[in-house]
């Protein structure tokens, strides 16, 4: 079986800093993919690169088996034309901190609308389906909200429908529920744990140990741009191996 993503030795740098410095991991298909580890160490621009929000400088990075924004022919790589790239990026669904709703439109709008924008949905197909959607996160009587009419919990959990309604084979989660009131963090979590137990691919950057153990399949501890250890969470959250693991749990937990 393939795996839903792999890397392989992927490096990335901002100008003459290096923020990933050789990454290798592999996501399977169906599971719960937990990314931790101090803020700075690359969590982040992980994410992006995946999603083709960076572009990695060294390395190779797969999504479903393909490469992410290249063709490779013999050794060489060939950058793939927008049209190409966009084809990919339709597949994986991105949730961030800040739940970066457009302003302007409903609950059910801002569901409908890359649906209807990019894969020629119809008004009305869009509209059942983000109803659907919004349902299944909690938020069924909210359709006609706006983002500002919204708790943040609600707002993220909008966000997810949204990313849920382009039908993603892979989603990627940042710290989703960072920017949260603690009593909203809950509702949240019940709805990524609900996807997790629908068979999505989820990779999730977060500081939830909770979660991480309870629904997490493998988590990796990144620091500095390198994967320091990985494994199965109840283990590594338990009984980390390396130094810099325990110094980063002694904190969070
Ligand atoms: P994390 O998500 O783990 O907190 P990030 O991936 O956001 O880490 O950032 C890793 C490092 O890369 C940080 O030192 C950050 O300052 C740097 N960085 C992130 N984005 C940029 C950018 N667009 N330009 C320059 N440096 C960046
Ligand atoms: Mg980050």
């Amino acid at each position: 079986m393939t795996a839903m993503v792999k890397a392989e030795g992927v490096h990335k740098a901002y100008g003459a800093v290096q923020v990933l410095k050789g990454i290798d991991l592999e996501v399977q298909t169906g599971e719960v993919f937990c990314l931790i580890g101090p803020s700075g160490s690359g969590k982040s621009t992980f994410l992006r690169c995946i999603n083709h929000l960076e572009k990695i400088n060294a390395g190779r990075l797969y999504v479903d088996g393909e490469l992410v924004g290249y063709r490779q022919k013999g050794d060489k790589l060939y950058e793939l034309k927008d049209s190409e790239v966009a084809q990919q990026r339709r597949d994986i669904g991105m949730v961030f901190q800040r739940f970066n709703l457009f302003p302007h439109m409903t609950a059910a709008e801002n569901v409908m609308e890359a649906p209807i924008q990019v894969k020629g949905v119809s008004k009305s197909q869009a509209r059942e389906r983000a109803h659907e959607l919004l349902t299944k996160v909690g938020l069924g009587d909210k359709a006609g909200n706006y983002p500002s009419q919204l708790s943040g919990g609600q707002q993220q959990r909008v966000a997810i429908a949204r990313a849920l309604a382009m039908e993603p084979k892979l989603m990627l989660f940042d710290e989703p529920t960072s920017a949260l009131d603690p009593e909203l963090v809950g509702d949240v979590l019940d709805v990524m744990r609900d996807l997790a137990e629908s068979g999505m691919t989820m990779v999730v950057v977060t500081h939830e140990m909770g979660f991480a153990r309870e629904v997490g399949d493998s988590v990796v501890f990144m620091d500095g741009g390198v994967v320091v250890e990985s494994g199965n969470p109840r283990e590594v959250l338990t009984n980390p191996q390396h130094e810099r693991t325990q110094a980063f749990l002694s904190k969070v937990l």
